[in-house]
């Protein structure tokens, strides 16, 4: 399934351009290490958290400053070299992955925090952050970060821009986009440009709202403005345990039906239970069918009323158990086994494959005991984490990457579980993006002109097409073809 690799990290084959005025164009600013091109290193970069395709750059470059991403973009432009952004690599659609080669633009060093404005509750920060260092640094005004993805200790706000990403806390307070104010980004041609404004929604058209999401495809963030929101004044953390994975969902409904909009709701079945179990032994009891973590915030007068009205809905949806965090650290406890759920089920499987599908909060029971229909047809494994207050699922289908046939059901329950969202009225993706990965189901909801509209948006910022190409838009084959056609490139271009 995978073509072989060559042994040379120089090797260069008949049909590969000849990049050598390019790179010597990109060596007059990145000098020494700052500039890769030696297979080995460059191999890092063939995939990101989507392990299902892989594709190597060509050559990484080491920004430091915005002025040298704008040279490493001009560099791309004048040669007609393709390139792309990369934050920390652990975005799940195939978005930080050189689909057609070219230059990758690795941001990590670019992770400074620039300014913090407490009285404003805004700091600006360039997009190398990680993203919980931020809201590390902010605690001691009293603030914090909102947007939360689980992998919050690895990835970096320009990645959480370009993916618009969640994450538990982001049910009550909103994602990503509702937290970026202004930008500075470095258009496909190398130009510079501001968009927002700092103090608020800037008038005329909301480019930062255009730019939040946009996959990378629109330029590369060198900036980025955001809203801070204080820390809660009293948090409490409920573990609700279930013997049904449908009473434990139809909590969730019922919780938002009664008007109660929890700072946090997740839901992990029993395979998930399993794997965190397994691995960290948080104290999720083995044998629940589920189990859901709720968090609310308020003050201590509102919190001792909502606490009473969510225990009671847990109550009357037949939860087993519900129990109150009894102090910060477990509490915290409990929180590392539901954000590390995703490598906890490394324990139980060689490998796995994770979607991102949405559908109406109403319907996640229906969903929920579809997918376990769906593995059950396809003979796969399939654990479940949910961000369920906000319909975001996380279907976990478990492989052995050494088994093709077994890659070839996985891909077929996967195209289910997806196809199976949008049957019920939801979306291809919650936080994850579309990247490579999904691009080919998007006429799935989309028809031609809908996506017409959106390549000719994309053409206003990238009309050469060089800006993380391959990404977002159908290529016109079967959704989910990504297990046979690993695009992997075996490098030695230069
Ligand atoms: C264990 C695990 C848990 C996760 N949990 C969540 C979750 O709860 N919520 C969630 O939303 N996601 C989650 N993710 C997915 C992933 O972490 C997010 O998509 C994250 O925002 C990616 O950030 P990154 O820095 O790793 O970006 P990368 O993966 O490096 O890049 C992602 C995209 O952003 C673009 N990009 C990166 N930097 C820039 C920049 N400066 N300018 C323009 N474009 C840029 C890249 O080109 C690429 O298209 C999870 C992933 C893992 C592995």
């Amino acid at each position: 399934m995978t073509p072989a690799r060559p042994d040379s990290i120089t090797a260069t084959t008949a049909d590969t351009p000849d990049r050598s005025a390019f790179l010597a164009d990109l060596r007059r600013v990145f000098d020494g290490e700052r500039l890769i091109t030696g297979y080995a290193q460059r191999l890092t970069y063939e995939a990101d958290g989507h392990l299902l395709q892989k594709a190597m750059p060509e050559a990484v470059v080491y920004p430091e400053t915005t002025a040298e991403v704008v040279h490493a973009v001009r560099c791309c432009h004048g040669h007609g070299v393709p390139f792309l952004a990369r934050g920390a690599g652990t975005g799940l659609s195939g978005g930080a992955v050189a689909a057609a080669g070219g230059l990758l633009i690795e941001m990590a060093r670019m992770n400074r925090i620039l300014d913090v404005d407490p009285r404003n509750r805004t700091a600006r920060v360039q997009p190398g952050l990680v993203n919980l260092k931020l809201s590390q640094q902010v605690a001691r005004h009293g603030l914090r970060y909102a947007p939360d993805p689980s992998s919050q200790a690895a990835c970096t706000i320009g990645g959480n821009i370009a993916e618009n990403s969640g994450g538990p806390h982001t049910l009550k307070h909103g994602v990503t986009t509702n937290h970026v104010l202004a930008l500075e980004v470095v258009l496909p041609d190398g130009e510079v440009l501001e968009i927002g404004h700092a103090s608020g929604p800037a008038p005329g058209f909301d480019l930062t709202g255009l730019f939040v999401g946009s996959e990378g495809t629109f330029g590369i963030v060198t900036e980025a403005t955001v809203r801070l929101i204080p820390q809660a004044a009293g948090v409490r953390t409920f573990l609700a345990v279930y013997d049904s994975i449908d009473d434990a969902s139809e909590t969730v409904s019922a919780t938002l039906r009664a008007g109660i909009v929890p700072a946090a709701m997740e839901l992990m079945d029993q395979l998930s239970i399993e794997a965190v179990e397994s691995h960290l032994k948080v104290g999720f009891p083995r044998d629940a069918a589920a189990v859901l973590l709720i968090e609310i915030e308020g003050t201590p007068a509102e919190l001792d009323a909502l606490a009473r009205r969510v225990v009671g809905i847990c109550r009357e949806n037949r939860c087993r158990d519900v129990q109150q965090a009894r102090d910060e650290a477990t509490r915290k406890r409990l929180w590392k086994g539901r954000k590390q759920a995703l490598g906890a089920i490394g324990r139980i499987a060689r490998s796995f494959y994770t979607h991102d599908g949405v559908v109406p909060r109403s319907k996640l029971p229906e969903m929920l005991r579809r997918i376990a229909a769906i593995g059950e047809k396809h003979g796969v494994r399939i654990a479940n984490v949910c961000h369920a207050g906000d319909g975001n699922l996380h279907p976990m289908i478990l492989f052995d990457p050494d088994d093709a046939e077994q890659c070839a059901r996985v891909e077929a329950a996967g195209h289910d579980v997806l196809q199976t969202c949008v049957d019920l009225g939801g979306v291809l993706s919650g936080e994850h993006g579309i990247g490579q990965e999904k691009r080919n189901c998007m006429h799935w909801m989309f028809d031609e002109a809908d996506l017409d509209q959106m390549r000719r948006v994309r053409q206003v910022f990238d009309p050469a097409n060089l800006c993380n190409p391959g990404k977002v838009f159908p290529t016109g084959a079967r959704c989910g073809e990504m297990l046979e056609h690993q695009a992997r490139r075996t490098g030695g271009w230069l």
